[in-house]
C-alpha cells in the first residue's frame, strides 16, 4: 500500500520539516506549528537539493539535508535595495522598517525586508532573510503517494499540507 512506496517524481510527500542553521543551531523554521507540509515532486516546488534528498525514501524516515547558501535562499549581496511602489505590497499600511514582506516579483512571490516606508514608495533589501546562511532541513517523512491525475496536471499537491483549492 502506500507505506511501500519510495518517493520519486509524480508522487506526493508529506513531511515535518526543522528549518536550522547549520553553523549556530538557530531554528529558523518549522512545520510543528503549522502541520505537516506536503510536496508534489518533479515538478520543482522544492529547493533541488532538497528534493534530491527525497529520491527513494520511505515513509517513516528521518534525514538531515545541508545546504549552502546558493542551494538554499541565496548568497548574500550587499547594497541590493530597491524601491518599489506601495502598490506592490498587499497591505502597504502595516509596512514597518525591519519586517518581512512579500512582493509580486518576475520570478514569483519572493520575500524581502522593509527599510524604509515613504507616502507612496517603500525602500526593501531584496536578499531573502535567510540569504547568506548554510541550513539544515531535519525531514521527517509521514507519507508518500502516488499523485492523483488532477494534481499532476497543476503541478503541484492538493490537500494537507498543499494547496487548498
Ligand atoms: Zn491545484
Amino acid at each position: 500500500m502506500t507505506e511501500t512506496l519510495a518517493a520519486a517524481a509524480d508522487r506526493v510527500v508529506r513531511f515535518h520539516y526543522l528549518l536550522r542553521d547549520a553553523a549556530g543551531g538557530d531554528i529558523l523554521e518549522s512545520s510543528r506549528d503549522a502541520g505537516p507540509a506536503a510536496a508534489l515532486l518533479g515538478h520543482a516546488n522544492l529547493m533541488p537539493g532538497l528534493e534530491a534528498a527525497f529520491a527513494g525514501r520511505m515513509a517513516g524516515e528521518r534525514f538531515d539535508v545541508e545546504l549552502a547558501p546558493a542551494e538554499a535562499f541565496g548568497e548574500r549581496r550587499e547594497d541590493w535595495t530597491q524601491r518599489l511602489s506601495k502598490k506592490h505590497f498587499a497591505h502597504p499600511k502595516r509596512l514597518r522598517p525591519g519586517m518581512r514582506a512579500n512582493v509580486q516579483g518576475e520570478a514569483g512571490p519572493r520575500t524581502v525586508t522593509v527599510l524604509k516606508v515613504g507616502s507612496s514608495v517603500v525602500d526593501v533589501d531584496l536578499n531573502h532573510p535567510l540569504a547568506g546562511r548554510t541550513v539544515v532541513f531535519e525531514i521527517e517523512l509521514l507519507e508518500v503517494r502516488e499523485a492523483t491525475p488532477e494534481e499532476r496536471a497543476h503541478g503541484h499537491a492538493h490537500g494537507t499540507g498543499g494547496h487548498q483549492h
